[in-house]
């Protein structure tokens, strides 16, 4: 008789079991209306003292084995010691589950979700609109100042490292303001999809990072693209993870959405190298994937072409890191920060120019 149960019950949760053992799940991830993808999440509650092995019979694991939580707030690696390189060693993860852990929350990702931004309780909080589903979307606001700088993350409901990064960011932001701007957070563009523990990236018809066009079909993005018709909003940060990993997705890099824009990327690229301490991901300054024109659909691409915004940056977080550059969350903070110290020492520089 099997004593312990794997689900996908809570906010987030994404699997399917398709045949559980005394030792074994069989594990798939959910693409539900996604492109096929690498998110999952689930939960283990019974298996006290039990050693398992869950199989997902894909490249579904990161370098470092699961995200682990206890409390959905609290993320550690369940392998840190081991770099899984090969593509088969990432099928598959085993953990023996201590005498005292009864509920065990295992992840693609270390998760981010909507109950994570009460960290962020120094900013006022509004709702923006809501979403499918009725689902209340939050923002947040600080500062005083008619010029806006709009900060948002979670156009692919998956990409919980955007969230540390930016939680980072405001918290720098509130510490050492930028004089005579507003900062506008929406923290979770796709909430339904959040909430829901959805891929996101690729959904079709498409996704929310593809529905900045003359029928947005999400209220989430109607509702930003009244508030930049609204706002007096001047730069624009999106934050995002790249895919599972490799081939270049392995660390922090900057996207350049417009040519016009290619020599101010370049300095905040400096800026951004230039505030990496220890205690952050390392950032090769550089590292920008250029764009010869702005995609089409894409929140770079709509927010750019809006009068009153003259730089628009998308950022992108690894989801592992790499052996010497592993992912925390204590690491994806500080990241964070630095960006917002070069963001503050960017648009101050380009405020005198
Ligand atoms: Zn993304």
């Amino acid at each position: 008789m099997i004593t312990y149960n794997v689900s996908e019950d809570f906010t987030g949760g994404n699997i399917t079991v398709l045949e559980i053992t005394e030792n074994k799940v069989e594990v798939r991830i959910n693409y539900r209306d996604s492109a096929p993808w690498c998110y999952w999440a689930f939960n283990v509650t019974g298996a006290a003292g039990k050693t398992i092995i869950f199989n997902f019979n894909e490249d579904a694991v990161g370098y470092f084995g699961a995200a682990v939580s206890y409390d959905l707030k609290k993320w550690h690696w369940s392998h840190p010691n081991e770099y899984r390189s090969d593509t088969k060693e990432r099928e598959s993860f085993t953990y023996t589950f201590g005498p005292d852990e009864n509920e065990v929350y295992f992840a693609h990702n270390m998760l981010y979700n909507p109950s994570n931004f009460e960290n962020v309780d120094f900013m006022d909080k509004f709702i923006l609109c809501n979403d499918l589903d009725d689902i209340p979307v939050p923002m947040a606001t600080m500062g005083e100042g008619e010029k806006v700088i709009l900060m948002t993350a979670r156009h692919h409901a998956c990409e919980a490292p955007a969230n540390y990064i930016l939680e980072g960011a405001l918290k720098e932001l509130y510490e050492n303001p930028i004089d005579g701007y507003r900062i506008v957070t929406v923290p979770f563009v796709d909430m339904k999809g959040v909430v829901c523990g959805d891929q996101g990236k690729g959904r079709k018809p498409h996704d929310h990072n593809r529905d900045y066009n003359d029928n947005s079909i999400y209220p989430t993005v109607r509702a930003i693209k009244e508030l930049l018709d609204k706002e007096n909003v001047k730069c624009v940060f999106d934050f995002h993870s790249p895919c599972h990993l490799g081939n270049g997705n392995d660390s922090t890099s900057l996207v350049n959405a417009y040519e016009s824009m290619r020599d101010e990327m370049k300095e905040l690229s400096r800026l951004f190298a230039s505030e990496i301490k220890e205690d952050c991901f390392k950032f090769r300054d550089g590292r920008i994937t250029w764009r010869d024109e702005p995609l089409k659909g894409t929140f770079s691409a709509y927010s750019g072409s809006i009068n009153t915004v003259d730089f628009v940056c998308t950022i992108e977080n690894p989801y592992f890191g790499e052996p010497d550059n592993i992912m925390t969350q204590e690491k994806y903070l500080s990241t964070g920060r630095a960006f917002a110290r070069a963001m503050k020492k960017f648009v101050e520089s380009k405020q005198e120019r």
